[in-house]
């Protein structure tokens, strides 16, 4: 642990070095902790639903099993829901590993923020979901230096977000604006429940969700935002996120604005 390898390089490196030293080694540890709890968070989130797959198959193809059809019916939408949890959460995970593996090369092209996230915002609430969904902001157009594939990934994020977790047949808000000071700023704006404070912190972290059974039952991978928060830095930008309970919760990414 940390406390010997203070103890160990006490001697030859002086106070100095070794308080030096302990951060690095401190650091690595938890880097390496993160990692390990990681890949215990994916490996539960992904046998949950094979386990459930596996169960409900082996039920439908026993011979000796009496199975009414209606109930056939019923087991193969588990199967089909399972399954489509499982891609869902694949998709997500490569996405993280694909971003986290280009954060040094920032991105170069130009992108009009505006009608980017207007396509994203319609994308995400599909036919089903757009009378609930207001665009508001500018209408010129306002460019970014982005990657756009990204870009648009956090705009449906967001969007998807504030309509799950928004009050049913509630608005959800979508506007770009320039700050005036070099920045282009998102806002993503729901009606919802809203985030109690202490768990505002943690949201950005991989599998963390406020109320795990609402999330999984509204087919989130709790990876949303964690690739949001990545997408942001890899842009040089700022992420925040204000909540209110009981009124709603409010995303604004800020982007630099393209000279
Ligand atoms: P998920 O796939 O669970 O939605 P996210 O990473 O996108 O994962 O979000 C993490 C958690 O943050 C969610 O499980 C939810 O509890 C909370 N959350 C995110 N956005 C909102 C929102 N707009 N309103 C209320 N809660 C939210």
């Amino acid at each position: 642990g940390p406390q010997s390898s203070w103890q160990m390089s006490r001697q030859p490196f002086g106070d100095r070095f070794a308080l030096v030293e302990l951060i690095n080694r401190t650091a690595e540890i938890d880097i390496s902790r993160a990692h390990t709890d990681f890949v215990a968070n994916a490996s539960h989130e992904l046998r949950t639903p094979l386990a459930s797959i596996i169960g409900y198959v082996e039920t439908l193809i026993d011979k000796s099993a009496t199975i009414e059809p209606e109930q056939r019916e019923r087991f193969l939408g588990i199967v089909l829901r399972e399954a489509r949890r499982l891609q869902e959460l694949v998709a997500d995970l490569m996405s993280l590993s694909q971003i986290e593996a280009e954060k040094h090369d920032q991105p170069r092209e130009h992108v009009d923020l505006v009608a980017l996230a207007g396509r994203a915002a319609r994308d995400s609430a599909g036919a089903a979901r757009h009378d609930r969904l207001r665009l508001g902001g500018q209408a010129a157009p306002l460019a970014v230096l982005g990657d756009p594939k990204q870009l648009e990934q956090l705009v449906r994020n967001l969007v998807d977000n504030a309509l799950k977790y928004g009050a049913a047949d509630s608005e959800v808000t979508v506007e770009v604006e320039n700050d005036g000071r070099g920045m282009a700023v998102l806002k993503v704006r729901d009606r919802g429940d809203g985030i109690p404070s202490q768990h505002i912190p943690h949201l950005t972290r991989r599998f963390y969700r406020v109320d795990p059974g609402r999330s999984r039952a509204a087919g989130g991978t709790g990876l949303g935002l964690a690739i949001v928060k990545h997408i942001v830095e890899r842009h040089r930008g700022r992420l925040d996120i204000a909540s209110r309970v009981g009124e709603g919760t409010t995303v604004t990414v800020r982007l630099p604005i393209a000279s």
